[in-house]
Parts: C-alpha cells; structure tokens; sequence
C-alpha cells in the first residue's frame, strides 16, 4: 500500500464495533499513503494530508490484498481467518505505480474498528497516550519493567497484558513468554523486583523471552507474505511453535520437565501454563 494512491475508500457498513469516522471516505479519497506502521496493537497508515488512519483487527479482522492477476492474505493467523464476502466491510481501492490494487478488510465479528486521527496530535490522543514502551526496540528493559512492577501484587500474566506497562503483546505471547522464562503466571508481579527496585534474574530472562517470541512470530507471517503460498488462512505454521498456548493436557515440551501444561482463568483469559517448571 505504501506510496499507493486512495481512488476511493469504500465502507459497505456504517460501523464495524464502533462507527467509521465522520467523513472517512471523503477525506481518504485522492490521498496518497505515504507508509505503514505498527503501534501496541494497531496498524497505522499515514496519508499525505497529516491523516493517519488507525486499525485494530479486534478478534477476527483481517486484510486481503487484490490484484488483477490473484489475491493473498498476509500473515499466519492461529484462528482460521473470514473468507465470506459478506464480511468484507471496508474496500481500498488503490492505484500503484499505475497498478490496479485492492485491500480488504474482512471481520466476520466485527471486533475491530478504525479510527482517524491527526499525526501531530497521535501521541497525545487517548488510544495511545498512555501505552507502554515497544517489546522490539530498545526501549524495553528489565529495569523500566521493574519500575513499573516494583510492589505490585497483581499476577505477572496481567501485567503484561496491561498495554500501559508494555505495548502490544496478547494473550498467546504472554503465555508463551513466560513459559519460556520459567516464570509461574500466577507469580505476584512485584516479586520479579528487589527491594531496590532493580530487576530480579527472572524479570532479565523474560525481557528476553518476550523479544524471542515476538520477533519469531513477526518471522512466521513474514515468510507467508515472501511465498504466499498459504492463502486459506487457517493454521499457519507459527502455531506448531507454541509450547503451551493452547496445549492444554500436553507434556510440557521443556527437555527433561515431565510437567503437564495446564489451563487456568485469570482476568477472564485463559491461561497456559507448566505448574512444573514455571515458578
Ligand atoms: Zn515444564
């Protein structure tokens, strides 16, 4: 989409879980997508004018790109991926490089929603003020976590839920970093932070745990998007990864643990864990 040009945003719906911005059309059509990006959980599309045109996939939204010769959805997705029609709700229609283009947002839930905002007021609007740093980039460290943590009794796994602590990660790769880490979701978050306030051994090991997961998961639908071969969208591969999310009963994969993952409820999420090797 970067450097395609909007001939028209077409909406077949007034809303998707909230209504589409006032005069979202309007504004989009003839502007010029200068490039994309990622904030926490929301795709970022900055046009030409200052706009920059917000998307949260909710639970089953998801896009489709279309061109004259075939159509690919990017990404691995662990639930299967809408397909219906019906439930294309938003239509790009692009030109690049004098190109014919179109991308689709499909939501059979319609979970997810858009929203306009300026560029220069983006950090300030209310979605994004209070969102804590990026798990890639630098600006993660054990000690700005531990801050954070520091006398906290919540459990670890809400904490890192909670965006405002850090940015971007949902419930599969919490379960997955903190399996990685050996930390037990349960544990109290303020535990993980000396009476100093610096970063416990275990805090050290999920930071890294959580960069792993992450970048590992950005790998999986990276590669989709290189061969394009897995167009259904049901299970991609990045799913065979997981080593407890959804592996409820299973032997802990963990060489040597003999531990079995279990499932257990928290905040209303469920949650993976090893009650063996996760302390
Ligand atoms: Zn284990």
């Amino acid at each position: 989409m970067e450097n395609a040009t909007i001939q028209a945003l077409e909406l077949r719906r007034p809303d998707l879980r909230f209504p589409f911005p006032e005069g979202l059309g309007q504004i989009a059509g003839g502007k010029r997508i200068l490039g994309l990006g990622r904030r926490a959980k929301f795709l970022t599309m900055d046009f030409d004018d200052g706009h920059v045109l917000v998307s949260h996939l909710g639970m089953s939204g998801s896009y489709r790109v279309e061109r004259p010769e075939g159509s690919h959805a990017p990404g691995e997705f662990h639930f299967a991926k809408g397909t219906a029609k019906a439930h294309d709700h938003m239509v790009f229609h692009l030109l690049q490089n004098d190109r014919p283009l179109r991308v689709i947002y499909n939501d059979p839930r319609r979970f997810g929603y858009v929203q306009l905002v300026e560029r220069r007021l983006f950090n300030d609007h209310p979605s994004f003020a209070h969102l804590g740093p990026e798990p890639i980039g630098n600006a993660l460290t054990a000690n700005i976590l531990a801050a954070r943590f520091a006398g906290r009794k919540t459990p670890i796994k809400s904490a890192l839920l909670d965006q405002r602590n850090i940015a971007g990660l949902g419930n599969i790769y919490v379960c997955e970093a903190l399996w990685r880490a050996r930390i037990s979701p349960k544990r109290q978050a303020g535990t993980l932070v000396t009476k100093s306030g610096r970063a416990r051994a275990p805090l050290e090991r999920l930071i890294v745990a959580i960069v792993d997961v992450i970048a590992e998961a950005i790998e999986a639908g990276g590669s989709s998007l290189r061969d394009h071969r897995q167009t259904d969208g049901t299970l991609g591969y990045f799913q065979h990864r997981f080593s407890v999310y959804d592996r409820e009963e299973h032997a802990c994969p963990r060489s040597k643990c003999g531990g079995t993952v279990r499932r257990i409820v928290q905040s209303g999420r469920s949650t993976f864990y090893c009650p063996r090797c996760q302390s």
